[in-house]
């Protein structure tokens, strides 16, 4: 099996059962360090709810990934600028990232927007930066769904577990979620260097979040932002303008234009 970053030949290193019932092979890239399943043809069965009953840490982590966005985007990018959020959900993190006062965008190949409609992005210019959390593992062509990201900016923000080395036997990562069946595709650390070689771009990893930039990022601002926990978004808050109100009022204006349109 090809590798559907490198395009080099795989190696079958374990089978593991999926969704309960089927023997799945995984196969790992030795030039890439990609791991990744065969072709996942139980994907319709995977993705019966938009929002898996197993992610009990769904709101938590975007709250906190809110606050070290504010952080980040503040210090690293025109506060300023318009925002997307890849993979959006149910709009949840949009909707978060504007009442702090960011222009953030939603888009979703799969997932209903709930929380941030109206502010749906429609691909006609180009952003700020991108988001896109605990996507990647399920993205069943990455390198399609990389280049739809680098389209809109080449500043990507995002979350993927990274993958151990060794690769770990099934029953021993948890994120394998043998048990929903949505994650497919797993990268280490040679694989997202690999990937930001690949499009010219530098790889920074914080803790658990992941940066591909053209820029360089101030090793010990991040450092610093670190071990203080990202504490600074409290402050950064007082120099934004929530958008929740502004959002409220144009939503009410959209809302009288289609009842007038009606009559
Ligand atoms: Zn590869």
């Amino acid at each position: 099996m090809q590798c559907r970053i490198c395009g080099s030949k795989t190696d079958p290193v374990f089978r593991a059962p999926v969704l309960s019932k089927y023997e799945i092979d995984y196969y790992e890239c030795r030039l890439c360090g990609f791991l990744q399943t065969e072709d996942p043809f139980w994907l319709d069965e995977a993705y019966e709810y938009p929002v898996s009953p197993y992610d009990t840490g769904y709101v938590a982590r975007n709250i906190s990934l809110a606050n070290k966005l504010t952080a980040l985007l503040w210090l690293f990018c025109r506060p300023d600028g318009r925002f997307v959020d890849f993979a959006g959900g149910c709009g949840i993190f949009v909707r978060l990232m504007r009442d702090i006062g960011f222009d953030f965008y939603w888009y979703d190949k799969y997932a209903k927007n709930v929380f941030a409609k109206g502010f749906e992005w429609d691909f006609s210019s180009r952003a700020e930066a991108v988001t896109c959390f605990e996507a990647f593992e399920h993205f069943v062509e990455p390198l399609q769904e990389l280049r739809k990201m680098l389209d809109v900016s080449e500043n990507i923000f995002f979350t993927t577990e990274l993958l151990p080395n060794p690769v770990p036997k099934p029953g021993e990562w948890w994120y394998y979620g043998l048990e929903h069946g949505q994650h497919i595709s797993f990268y280490s650390d040679k694989t997202l260097k690999f990937l930001a070689a690949k499009y010219r771009l530098n790889y920074t990893r914080v803790g658990s979040l992941h940066i591909f930039s053209p820029k360089r990022f101030n090793g010990l601002l991040l450092k610093f932002l670190q071990l203080t926990q990202f504490k600074i978004h409290h402050l950064i808050r007082f120099m934004l303008r929530s958008k929740t109100w502004d959002d409220h009022i144009f939503q009410v204006e959209k809302l009288k234009k289609q009842n007038e349109d009606c009559i």
